[in-house]
């Protein structure tokens, strides 16, 4: 299933993807009755764990064949906001996790490469998620060197503790693209990467969190990611140096995943900071991040 989070006629709610893109508004469809059981938003529903997943999968089946038509709503009608607009929390990232993007990394600061040991985690504050189609806001008396990052995003379901790597994926709700915006002059000024990666509008999100059953193995997943039309950065999630069961492994070790946690799994090589010039970027620009079998998640620049 496609989940989303969506905004029509004035209000928020949450529901899934047809197969011809259509949105079923899944509290409408599932009537009053049962609409509890859902829970209110997207995080309450992944929360909810396996009775809500197998709720909403009969209801889409249900729509598929043509029924709940009056919770179907009209394309045009729908804005998708991040499937998780608000995240309880910060967005857990991991850093240098492909090896190419590490190489890049380090050759414009003239340093050999050199593989981290360890996942590199920093986190993103929940006032950095905008959704699909959204601008960044460039200001520049905050920062001139504004930069792009696709990565794949895995959204935690059941959460836990000390979480095996052979256990991961039973942790695992699903997944969403993430553009991990940068401002590179502040994360080389203060030297540690929270203030430089957790501007206000960088963690664009979305279009939608896929059901981990239907991705099947995410080590085939293929990212790219355009600014105008140019490709910049492409890689398989094959690329990690540390695959997603390690990440969760290691994020875990006490340390409490909850249900919609999101973690961020890092980018590959084709960063502007790294191009020779380096390319940040511009007002007027549009990012364009794309992950095989989830979809696409566009960000414009705005500012001056
Ligand atoms: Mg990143």
């Amino acid at each position: 299933m496609r989940l989303v989070t969506f905004k029509h006629g004035g209000s928020t709610g949450f529901g899934l993807m047809l197969r011809d893109a259509r949105v079923l508004d899944l509290a409408r469809a599932a009537g009053h009755a049962r609409a509890a059981s859902l829970g209110a938003d997207l995080s309450a529903f992944i929360a909810r764990g396996a009775p809500a997943l197998t709720l909403a999968r009969t209801l889409c089946e249900e729509a598929e064949a043509g029924r709940h038509d009056g919770a179907v709503l009209a394309t045009g009608s729908v804005q998708l906001l991040a499937p998780i607009p608000r995240p309880s929390k910060n967005v857990f990232c991991v850093g240098r996790n492909y090896l190419d993007h590490v190489a890049e990394s380090d050759r414009v600061r003239g340093a050999d490469t050199k593989a981290p040991e360890f996942p590199q985690f920093f986190t993103k504050p929940p006032t950095a998620v905008i959704g699909p189609d959204e601008t960044f806001v460039r200001d520049p008396a905050v920062s001139s060197r504004m930069d792009y990052e696709v990565e794949l995003g895995v959204v935690i379901g059941p959460g836990g503790r000390d979480i095996l790597a052979e256990h991961a994926f039973e942790h695992v709700f699903g997944y969403t693209i993430v553009n991990d915006v940068t401002a590179r002059d502040l994360q080389r000024r203060h030297d540690q990467w929270f203030k430089g990666k957790g501007l206000d509008r960088s963690c664009p999100m979305g279009p939608c969190i896929v059901t981990r059953d239907e991705i099947g193995d995410p080590q085939t997943l293929e990212l790219s990611l355009t600014v105008n039309g140019e490709q910049r950065q492409h890689a398989t999630v094959s690329q990690m140096i540390f695959d997603i069961p390690k990440l969760i492994q290691s994020l875990s070790a006490g340390m409490t995943l909850e249900a919609a946690d999101i973690i961020s799994t890092g980018t590959p090589a084709g960063v502007g900071f790294a191009m020779n010039p380096p390319r940040f970027l511009q007002p007027g620009d549009e990012v364009i991040c794309k992950i095989s079998r989830i979809g696409t998640l566009a960000t414009r620049i705005g500012g001056r």
